[in-house]
């Protein structure tokens, strides 16, 4: 494997002498390893937050989706409508639904799902709407949720990218129905390396996503020696057995699955949420040096906050408007000069697992334009030292000056070839 001057995200979010202290705390303690203070601390910091009623942590950021998605209690025939530009996790659970999803197309300056869009596709079976803050720049909620309040639909917003964002004063996560957090080792936080969270305000969902995360059962439990033959469900000697058998369960409607945070995992998400702030103010300070680069060159356009939104920069991302020539001549002058870029995201429409419910090329043009000719991302992330942030700012500023003066001298060329000189 190449290794790069400037990696895109190797262990982004970094861990500290603070998060290894809560780590020796439990270990030294004779606390339970899971399901104990720690976990309980956690959310309710979290909770405090994002200003939801509820915080409930789970194993990871896909999980909390695939828990939302559940919450909706979908049927056949039921539309939900979702942005093709994220992590394919974003939407996967619909896979397994009974459900049409819709695509919805993007703002081709934020890569957020696009209001004007939006309302064309809502409609009377549109149960809900999913989408991404697109690498921590919040997408217009107050839009997008006054659409989906008029409809009966409920707002799923996934918040991978966007903790330590905000939107009018509002943190993501509350801004929706439903927020879903990742925690993986390259998110703006991590919880040693797996975890995520949902935030809520409703507590018929906190009871369930406690039962379900917990392998609880929902179903009809009844109490012992009223159980229906012809199978009962206990045995003679439980009649005397005290607590653990006076209720048998005897219709199971839905399982549930282990998703419970451990407390090692809850005690570094506790001490990195302290040190949020610090961590995304230098993701701010990396981005508004390479924005100052993109500002210099008329081709190319940064990824901005609007003046009433605060972005997390989970992503650096900018864009050029020279063509798909330029857009991969650029990601080259980059890669050769050892500074890593990874697009985000491959429009998910055009996967092959949606390709085979019916999607394809032209459901969202603006996606498909931004992936295929004009997005790119870079490394922005508190792992990188100074030296790396000067490198970086160095690379992409003689990258932009190679392309796009090349491209200036193509365009130059073409005319001369054409006579017209
Ligand atoms: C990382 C990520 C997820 C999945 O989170 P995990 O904790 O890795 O499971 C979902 N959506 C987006 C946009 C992500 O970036």
């Amino acid at each position: 494997m190449r290794t790069y001057k400037v990696s895109f995200a190797h262990r982004a979010s970094l861990l500290d002498a603070a998060d290894l202290a809560a780590v020796a705390e439990l270990i030294n303690s004779n606390d339970p390893l899971s399901g104990g203070r720690r976990r309980e601390a956690f959310e309710a910091a979290f909770s405090a937050y994002t200003g939801t009623r509820h915080a409930l942590s789970v194993t990871s950021g896909t999980v909390a989706l695939e828990i939302a998605i559940r919450l909706l209690g979908l049927e056949p025939g039921d539309e939900v409508i979702v942005t093709p530009q994220t992590y394919h996790a974003t939407i996967q659970a619909l896979l397994e639904q009974q459900v049409r999803v819709t695509f919805c197309d993007v703002d081709p300056s934020s890569l957020n799902l696009d209001p004007a869009a939006l309302a064309s596709l809502i409609g009377p079976r549109t149960r809900a709407v999913v989408l991404v803050h697109y690498g921590g720049l919040p997408a217009d909620m107050d839009r997008i949720t006054a659409l989906a309040r008029a409809h009966g639909a409920v707002v799923i917003e996934d918040c991978a990218h966007a903790l330590g964002a905000s939107y009018r004063g509002r943190m993501p996560g509350s801004l929706g129905d439903i927020g879903c957090f990742s925690f993986f080792a390259t998110k703006n936080i991590t919880t040693l390396g797996q975890g995520g969270m949902l935030t809520f305000h409703r507590d018929d969902w906190a009871d369930r996503v406690r039962q379900v995360r917990d392998n609880g059962v929902d179903g009809r439990f009844v109490p012992l020696g009223m159980v229906e033959e012809p199978v009962p469900a206990t045995l003679p000697w439980m009649k005397f057995h005290g607590g653990a058998y006076q209720r048998a369960c005897v219709d199971v409607i839905r399982t549930g699955t282990n998703a419970n945070m451990p407390e090692a995992a809850a005690g570094v998400g506790l001490s990195q949420l302290a040190k949020l702030g610090h961590l995304i103010d230098r993701r701010r300070q990396i981005a508004s040096r390479l924005d100052s680069v993109v500002d210099r060159f008329s081709a190319v356009r940064p990824h901005r906050a609007p003046p009433d939104a605060e972005h997390a920069h989970h992503l650096y991302t900018f864009f050029t408007d020279a063509g798909s020539d330029a857009r991969d001549h650029l990601v080259r002058e980059l890669d050769s000069r050892g500074v890593e870029v990874q697009l985000r995201y491959f429009p998910l429409h055009l996967r092959p697992e949606w390709r085979r419910h019916g999607h394809g090329p032209g459901e969202c043009p603006v996606a498909e334009d931004s992936w295929f000719s004009r997005h790119v991302n870079l490394p922005c992330h508190p792992g990188l030292s100074d030296d790396q942030v000067e490198f970086l700012v160095q690379a992409l500023a003689e990258s932009l000056t190679a392309v796009l003066t090349g491209v200036r001298r193509a365009a130059i060329d073409d005319t001369v070839r054409q006579g017209h000189g």
